[in-house]
Formats: structure tokens, C-alpha cells, sequence
């Protein structure tokens, strides 16, 4: 194993932040799944090594040289309620690495046994959780959205207890960092203001160093998270992405999504779509998001009062709060832009064609990706595949008629158009019934294959192959009735 050039700065600069410890040695590890373009990107020369040597390094029974393996303090807000004290409770940062583009990138550890942040958990991980980890992050990579990724998962050879008995696995996590409004919560609500600032000028100095040259560095730091969140939300919606999970210790200070539990692409189009067996509430459905992710960045807000005015922090709230408002307006905006661009139209301010589109996916539950992805066939004067997503055709024929209209006069000629429409609107998504397909051969029989395949799929989601219609087709209705994710 060629050694990683770790640089550990969060357990260096942050040593009040995170646990020196341990990962549990698993029995037999056995690499399931190696992320060679990843690994590409990261540095690391790993074509020749042995799958053996992968499995042990990436799963606790020998770390790889330089790792400082860690467990990571944090707070949360889950389903609205605050919890002090949450932190890694089965995940180590084991460091840092630069890579090939001179960005640093965490590499950590999922599953990889009890921590002193553990609580009640065994520290533990499925098989199956993990690979949905793992599709998830390669198929929101491949749409271009700001994404946590695996390099690896490895099968322990151990059970872990869940409703089931099921097989274990570790996942190494790739992050820009693993910076969580949480962890921002964590100092705030303990009261520790020097740890707090130590936290806000790390995140300024690794995530959104012009910050530092602001007038007021923490009001500057909270500006640059809204404008990354605001444009992360806006991609999610557009692709009928449900996080499932967006407690404040699931969101990221990067702009990454990070922490896939309980998520899932929409199939019908309904702002109301909830999948998570523990969101009874739909707190986090899928029309919520935006503003969960403001409701969230609130919360950030408050941590940083004090940072942005030590001797009254309460004078800082007219400008934070200006800013958590603000997030509605640049959501917009970026929602906006993006949804003209998947129209292929130059973007609009008000209320206009975009949501009359949305209006008419929702009254007829048309198929969320099919029909925006016919649209580039639409435009280019076949309108037979879009239609078959409607249930009635008038109302789509009188939204059609208005678009070309826009399109003509936006000056494209239709095959420039039904380009561009297909490199805007992906044709393949991580549907939840290949998903749970891929997840169910390889937790039950070991058999990776369907995984592979699917993300062969997904790593070209806007180029069509006719052999793969089957990876374009909704869940049968029986499977799709009552979908449920854990
Ligand atoms: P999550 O729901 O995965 O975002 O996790 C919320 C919190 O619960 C985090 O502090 C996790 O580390 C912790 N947690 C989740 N699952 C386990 C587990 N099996 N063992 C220990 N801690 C866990
Ligand atoms: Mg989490
Ligand atoms: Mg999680």
C-alpha cells in the first residue's frame, strides 16, 4: 500500500473537537466495493494494490500509515428537538488529504464501532445502508450536485442487530470536510466561545477563506453558507432528491450533501413525497426542504452571534437575521435559474412558465425525470414520450403551446434546444426499486453485481442507452405503493 500523505489539521488545529480512538478491528473484512475513479482523483496510487490489503486498511484491521483516527464532537436539532451531545458515534475522521486538485478532502470512517459518543448505538453499519450511501453520493456526483462520496465499503464478516439480523460493513467517507451546523451547535450550547471561534476561523480559513477579509468575518462565513446551501437545495429539487434526514447534524458547512439515511429520488411529482419510515410528521418532505435548510441555517445564525459581536451579540441580530431571510430570495433565484435552464429558456422573475409546468407534474403525478427529460424530444417536434407521461393530454398541449412560443423566441434552432434540454435533465436516477433491488443482492447474497451495474448506469445519467429502458422506468406501481426507507 502506497502511503497516504495525510495532513491531519482538524485533530491538530481543533484538539478540543474530536477523541483520539480507535475503530473496532472487524473480523473478516472483505472488499465489497473500491472507488478507482475516486481514488484517481484523491492521489492515491492504488491499481496494483491487493483487494486484501484495500479490505484491511479501509475497514479498521490495519489503518493506512498517517491516519490519526478521531471521533468528531457535534450537537444536533433532530426532527426540531436539540440534542447537546451527538457527535461520531459510529465514525472516525482518520485525516486529511490534499488532492490532485489541491483541495482537502476528510477521508472517515462509517460503522466502524463504539465511540465515547456511542449513547445506546452499537457503533455498527449494514451492508445494505451503506451501498445506498455509496449509490447515492455517485449518482448526485455524476448530476453535478455538491456530494459526500465512498471510496470504499468493505463487508466485515460480522452481524450487526437491527430489526433483522444483517451483514456489517465499513464505509470511508470522502468530504470537503465534515463540518456540521451541529458541530457549531455543540461549543455554542456549552458555552465554550473560545472553541466556537477556533471552529468558525478553521471553517473560514478551509471552506470560504474570502470570508476572512470581510469586515465581519462570522456574519461573512454565515453569508457564504447560505449561498451554498441555497444553490445545493435548488439542485436537490430539481433532480427529486429527498435527504430524508436534514436534522442540523446532517447538514454540512461545505455545501455537500452528507449523511444518506432514509433518502430517495421521487418518482410522481409531489411536493408532499415523504419516504423515511420515521418522518410521521413529513417534516422532511420533499416541498420542505428549502425551508428546513433555512430553519437550519437560523440555527447556525445563533452559534455565531457572539463571534459577530463579542460585547452584545443581540446587535448582531438584525444583520444575521437579514441573512437567514435573505436564503429565501437566493434559493429562489437559483431554483429559478436552474428550472429555466431545464426548459431552456433564459431564466424569468416572477411566477411564470416554470411553475405552471410543476403545477401541471402535480395535478397529473406525472413522472418527475421522464418528463422533464422528454421535454429535449418535445423541442425538437416528437411530443410522443412526454405525452405518455400525462394522464390528460389538453392541459400539457395548451403549457406546450406557450413554451414554443418562449422557445422561438429565445432565437435556438430546436435541435440546439433539444440538446441542451438533454444535457439540463438526466434520463437515469437512483429509482428506489433498483436501488432496493441492488441493495438486496448484495446484503442477502453477497452478490455485488446489480450495484455495479447501477452505478455504471448512473455515472451517465444524461446519456441514453436503449439497452438500459429497464433503468428508466418507475417502480411498479405495487412497489411503489407505500415505499418505505430506514
Ligand atoms: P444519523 O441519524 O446517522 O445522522 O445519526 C445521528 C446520531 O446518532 C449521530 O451522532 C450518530 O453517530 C449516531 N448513531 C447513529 N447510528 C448509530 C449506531 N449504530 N451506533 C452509535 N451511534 C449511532
Ligand atoms: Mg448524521
Ligand atoms: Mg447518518
Amino acid at each position: 500500500m502506497p502511503t497516504i500523505a495525510f495532513d491531519n489539521s482538524y485533530a491538530r488545529d481543533l484538539p478540543q473537537h474530536a477523541v483520539p480512538w480507535q475503530p473496532q478491528p472487524p473480523r473478516a473484512p472483505q472488499l465489497l466495493y473500491w472507488n478507482a475513479a475516486l481514488a484517481a482523483e484523491l492521489g492515491l496510487e492504488t491499481a496494483e494494490v491487493a483487494a486484501e490489503t484495500l479490505a484491511a486498511q479501509f475497514s479498521g484491521a490495519e489503518l493506512p500509515a498517517g491516519a490519526q483516527p478521531v471521533a468528531q464532537a457535534y450537537a444536533g436539532h433532530q426532527f426540531g428537538g436539540f440534542s447537546p451531545s451527538l457527535g461520531d458515534g459510529r465514525a472516525l475522521l482518520l485525516g486529511e488529504l490534499i488532492d490532485r486538485r489541491g483541495q482537502r478532502r476528510d477521508l472517515a470512517f462509517k460503522g466502524s464501532g463504539r465511540t465515547p459518543f456511542s449513547r445506546r448505538g452499537d457503533g455498527k453499519a449494514a451492508v445494505g445502508p451503506m451501498l445506498r450511501e455509496l449509490i447515492i453520493g455517485e449518482a448526485l456526483q455524476a448530476l453535478g450536485i455538491p456530494t459526500t462520496r465512498a471510496l470504499a465499503v468493505v463487508a466485515t464478516g460480522e452481524e450487526v442487530y437491527r430489526e433483522q439480523t444483517l451483514p456489517g460493513a465499513v464505509l470511508t467517507r470522502v468530504a470537503a470536510s465534515h463540518i456540521r451546523v451541529g458541530t457549531f451547535q455543540y461549543f455554542a450550547a456549552r458555552g465554550e466561545l473560545e472553541q466556537l471561534k477556533a471552529l468558525a476561523d478553521y471553517t473560514i480559513a478551509r471552506h470560504y477563506p474570502q470570508a476572512a477579509e470581510a469586515a465581519n468575518p462570522y456574519l461573512a462565513l454565515l453569508q457564504a453558507v447560505c449561498t451554498a446551501q441555497a444553490a445545493l437545495i435548488a439542485r436537490w429539487m430539481h433532480v427529486g432528491f429527498i435527504h430524508g434526514v436534514m436534522n442540523t447534524d446532517n447538514m454540512a458547512l461545505s455545501g455537500e450533501s452528507i449523511d444518506f439515511g432514509p433518502c430517495a429520488f421521487m418518482d410522481a411529482y409531489d411536493s408532499e413525497t415523504v419516504f423515511s419510515s420515521i418522518d410521521s410528521q413529513g417534516r422532511y418532505a420533499y416541498g420542505n426542504q428549502p425551508w428546513i435548510a433555512q430553519w437550519n441555517l437560523a440555527r447556525l445564525a445563533e452559534t455565531l452571534l457572539p463571534l459577530m459581536a463579542p460585547e452584545d451579540p443581540a446587535s448582531a441580530v438584525p444583520a444575521a437575521t437579514e441573512l437567514v431571510e435573505g436564503f429565501a430570495q437566493q434559493y429562489l433565484q437559483q431554483w429559478r435559474a436552474e428550472g429555466y435552464r431545464k426548459l431552456g429558456l433564459p431564466a424569468q422573475d416572477g411566477p411564470g412558465l416554470l411553475e405552471d409546468w410543476l403545477a401541471l407534474l402535480a395535478a397529473q403525478r406525472a413522472d418527475h425525470t421522464l418528463a422533464w427529460r422528454f421535454l429535449a424530444e418535445a423541442a425538437a417536434g416528437d411530443d410522443s414520450r412526454l405525452v405518455a407521461q400525462f394522464a390528460e393530454p389538453q392541459p400539457l398541449a395548451d403549457w406546450l403551446a406557450q413554451w414554443r412560443q418562449q422557445l422561438a423566441a429565445s432565437g435556438a434552432t430546436p435541435e440546439q434546444t433539444a440538446a441542451a434540454l438533454r444535457a439540463a435533465n438526466p434520463l437515469y436516477i437512483a429509482r428506489n426499486h433498483l436501488v432496493e433491488e441492488a441493495l438486496a443482492a448484495a446484503s442477502e447474497r453477497g452478490d455485488m453485481a446489480p450495484t455495479l451495474q447501477l452505478l455504471a448506469v448512473l455515472a451517465q445519467p444524461y446519456t441514453e442507452r436503449a439497452e438500459l429502458v429497464r433503468y428508466t422506468q418507475p417502480a411498479p406501481a405495487a412497489l411503489a405503493a407505500g415505499y418505505r426507507t430506514f
